[in-house]
This record gives structure tokens, C-alpha cells and sequence, in this order.
């Protein structure tokens, strides 16, 4: 006999469905098994189904950060993961998963972790020996010699776990079939400088073009997508002249890398928060001096830029760079706060970490927003974001968290 789905209802909801779409009252959502198999105005709920009643709360998308790096914990200075052994940093992960699904974030891109641990810990949570969000993992960041991600002390000494330092297209071509053979769900280059960087101007193009078609050339092989460290304007272009399909920080994009974006259908990921926090705790906090200068000196542009890609109609999903300084995890939902400072409608906000997050993802079919047939992650908020976003930082707001289909934190509704 086949087993019958075990079906949820929540009602009296006041539903954000991550669409875009305004709010709306007296909502029900059915849900089978893992999936949203109904949403309606007041639906009767099957005989046999669990009952979750809203109350009237807020009832919105799980949320989407599409840029974290979760073995990563926010130390000041981003250098001290090659002073921890391995293992700890693979237990700091299982942390800080945790941590992001209790704040209300059922799915996550990873941007790099050491050893591509990030792709061990989706699986543990897969398998259900950890919790966590839903991780889309690239496995190790490819860098040029020098690069954003080439962890090079001056001392000589080198921490290349995090990385495949790869030059020319040989070379990036291989670390790309290294990343996939791993279990990659996509490729993360740099094709500019970095903030947390210390000897590279932030700004500068890092990689030729003929490097960037290779690793974007192996990851089309397989169905898969580039998302690409970017600053600067010369390598955002470079990046999507070269088949980028997610511009990672973009902070200084222009009217021109704007169009780039549109023609190449690339989403932009602006990490408000990164920058914002290196400027805000600076040296006092214990921040390389190196690092807050050149967060400073691309500060004005992150929300700018923003502005400029939503105006345009470029597609922007949030993401935190969780793990650098102060940059806690399960802290996420701060970012939300500063797009809306920078301009965006709340709802807008709410709208790039639900439906623009998945879609970040390469999941946009699956999740993102409360419809017929998308997995059943949803949370629910006492509160309203669309009035004030920041209630979504207050976890004891977080009521409840459901990750397809299964609750996972009920902070009793
Ligand atoms: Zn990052």
C-alpha cells in the first residue's frame, strides 16, 4: 500500500508569497508531504491534515541568503581560519547552519568554504544528521596567483584550502572539472580584486577573459552556473562577457556593466552588509587596517549600485557575505534592512530574499515563493516586514520555520 503523504494545513494566515505580490489576509496553505499542494482564501483543511493556525500572523517564503560563507564565523580578521584545525572549521559550519535556519533561512548559497566543506555539510543535511538551511555549495573559489581568493601570507606561508589558485585557461578549465567532480552545484571565480584581501586593489580585473570562458565553458557542460567575485566595472564586464551568471558584491557597476547585466540576464548579489560592517566596527574592533581601508574606499558604491540594477530592471537577490567580520550568520536578515535604506520598498526587499534568492539558486521553479507545487518552505513572522523589515531580525518574531514540508523550529504559534 502506498503510504498517503502526511498533509499540513496553516491557515488564518496574512500571506507574502514572495512573488512580489501585496499581501494578503486569510490565507490557506495545504501542504503534502514536502510540497504546497493549495494556497487559497480560507480553504477547508482535509480530514486527517495538522492544523497550524497563523492567528493573523505573517506567513512569507523561507528566506534566501545567496551569498554566505558558513564555515566562516565573522572573526575580525578572516585570516584566522588557517590558525583552527580543519575539523573545527567543518564543526563551525555545522554551527552556524544551525544557527541560519533558526533565523529563518531554509536555503543558502555557499561562496566558499575550506576544502569545499560546504558541499559535506549540505549532504549531512540531506541526510538529516545536521540541520540546517538547504545549501547550493561551489565547492573551492577559483583564483588567479595573487587573486581575491589567494590566501598568501607575506611570510610565505599559504592557506590554499579555500582556493584553486589556477592560471590561464588550462589550469581554470581543470580547477572547474576539479569543483564538479566534487559534487559542485556551481563555479565561483574572482574577476576582481577584494576587500578582505590584502595586497590587491579592490577594484582591478583579475583573470582574462580566455580564463573566465573556460571555467564557464565547463560548468554550461553540465547544466550548471558561474557566479563571479566582482568589484570593479572591467571585470563585472569581463565576468559576463564570459558567461557569469551571478555578479557577486558588483559594487561598482555602471550604466554600461547595467545593460551587460540585462543583455546577459545576470543577477546581481550587492552583499550590503560586508562592507558595512568592516566600516562600522573598523580597526577598533580588531579588523586589519588593510581590510577597512578598502571597505571604505568602495562604501558609497554597494547601495548605488543596487539602486541602479533594481531601477533597471536587473535582477537583484540578497545575500550577506556572512562569515566576514561581524558579519554573524543568522544575523542575515540585517542586509534586508540596509536595501531598504538604500531604496528599495520593503516588499521589494523581502522579494530578493524569497523568488530572486532562488532564482540566484538555479531553484526558481522549486522554491522561492508560496505557490502550487514549489517545496513547502515557509516561515512564520509575528510581525509585519512589509511595514518594518527589520521585526525579520528578531528571531523570537520567527514563530515558525518549516523546510519542505517538515517543521523545523516552532517557537510555539
Ligand atoms: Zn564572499
Amino acid at each position: 500500500m502506498v503510504q498517503k503523504e502526511q498533509v499540513k494545513v496553516v491557515e488564518n494566515a496574512y500571506l507574502i508569497d514572495g512573488t512580489g505580490r501585496k499581501p494578503v489576509r486569510d490565507a490557506t496553505i495545504i501542504v503534502s508531504g514536502n510540497t504546497i499542494e493549495e494556497v487559497g482564501k480560507t480553504l477547508d483543511a482535509p480530514r486527517g491534515a495538522e492544523v497550524i493556525d497563523a492567528g493573523g500572523k505573517t506567513v512569507m517564503p523561507g528566506l534566501i541568503d545567496a551569498h554566505v560563507h558558513i564555515c566562516n564565523n565573522g572573526d575580525p580578521n578572516v585570516m584566522s581560519i588557517m590558525s583552527v584545525p580543519p575539523g573545527l572549521v567543518q564543526l563551525f559550519g555545522v554551527h552556524n547552519a544551525a544557527k541560519t535556519l533558526d533565523a529563518g533561512y531554509t536555503m543558502i548559497r555557499d561562496m566558499g568554504a575550506p576544502l569545499g566543506f560546504a558541499l559535506s555539510l549540505k549532504k549531512g543535511i540531506e541526510m538529516g544528521i545536521v540541520r540546517g538551511p538547504r545549501i547550493i555549495a561551489p565547492g573551492r573559489i577559483i583564483s588567479m596567483t595573487g587573486g581575491h581568493a589567494d590566501f598568501y601570507l607575506p611570510s610565505g606561508i599559504a592557506y590554499h584550502e579555500m582556493s584553486l589558485i589556477s592560471d590561464g585557461p588550462v589550469e581554470t578549465r581543470r580547477s572547474a572539472r576539479i569543483n564538479l567532480r566534487e559534487g559542485a552545484d556551481f563555479v565561483k571565480i574572482t574577476t576582481t580584486g577584494g576587500v578582505m584581501s590584502p595586497t590587491d586593489p579592490v577594484d582591478t580585473p583579475q583573470y582574462t577573459l580566455d580564463e573566465i570562458l573556460a571555467v564557464c565553458d565547463e560548468a554550461h557542460h553540465v547544466g550548471k552556473f558561474v557566479a563571479s567575485h566582482a568589484h570593479g566595472p572591467t571585470g563585472i564586464m569581463n565576468a559576463l562577457l564570459g558567461g557569469v551568471k551571478s555578479i557577486e558584491h558588483g559594487s561598482m557597476q555602471t550604466n554600461e556593466t547595467v545593460k551587460a547585466m540585462l543583455e546577459h540576464d545576470a543577477i546581481q548579489v550587492p552583499t550590503l552588509v560586508a562592507s558595512y560592517n568592516i566600516v562600522q566596527k573598523g580597526t577598533a574592533a580588531g579588523i586589519p587596517e588593510w581590510a577597512v581601508n578598502k571597505a571604505k574606499e568602495i562604501a558609497e558604491y554597494p547601495p548605488k549600485s543596487l539602486m541602479l540594477c533594481h531601477r533597471a530592471g536587473v535582477k537583484v537577490a540578497a545575500g550577506t557575505d556572512a562569515g566576514t567580520p561581524f558579519n554573524r550568520h543568522g544575523e542575515n536578515a540585517k542586509e534586508l534592512e540596509l536595501m531598504v535604506a538604500a531604496g528599495l520598498k520593503p516588499l521589494e526587499a523581502i522579494t530578493c530574499a524569497t523568488k530572486v534568492g532562488a532564482e540566484a539558486c538555479y531553484l526558481g521553479a522549486k522554491t522561492g515563493t508560496i505557490e502550487k507545487d514549489k517545496w513547502a518552505d515557509l516561515i512564520v513572522v509575528d510581525g509585519d516586514p512589509t511595514t518594518d523589515i527589520k521585526v525579520l531580525q528578531d528571531k523570537a518574531k520567527i514563530r515558525l520555520v518549516m523546510k519542505a514540508g517538515t517543521v523545523e523550529v516552532n517557537r510555539s504559534i
